[in-house]
């Protein structure tokens, strides 16, 4: 198995990448879960474990949050989220625009 957690905030990244890719939409840590479920993720991950991901990637500066109703939270992009291929790691990956360019994957970390 490649995964612990440490890659379902890439995961996440690359929904946002797909799906929502415009800085005036917003979509839902819920909308962005079921998008993971349909691509495969662990089944027995719940929406409650997704909160420290979607906290890493405000930190990050990937995301704001806009709203909160219960477990629903509502989030922008920062700007626009481009592709890298990372040559350290050999992956693709996915940064906003104003964040730094370093690699997201946690084992990589290198300058892109
Ligand atoms: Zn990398």
């Amino acid at each position: 198995m490649v995964s612990g957690t440490g890659d379902v905030p890439m995961k996440i990244r690359r929904v946002i990448f797909e799906k929502f890719n415009d800085p005036n939409l917003r979509f839902t840590n819920d909308e962005v879960f079921e998008m993971l479920r349909a691509d495969g993720l662990e089944s027995s991950l719940t929406i409650d474990d997704m909160e420290p991901h979607f906290k890493q990637l405000r930190e990050e500066g990937l995301i704001r949050p806009i709203a909160q109703n219960f477990t629903t939270q509502w989030f922008k992009i920062f700007d626009t989220v481009k592709r890298y291929s990372c040559k350290s790691c050999g992956q693709e990956v996915y940064l906003g625009r104003l964040e730094p360019r370093v690699c997201p994957n946690p084992q990589c970390k290198a300058a892109l």
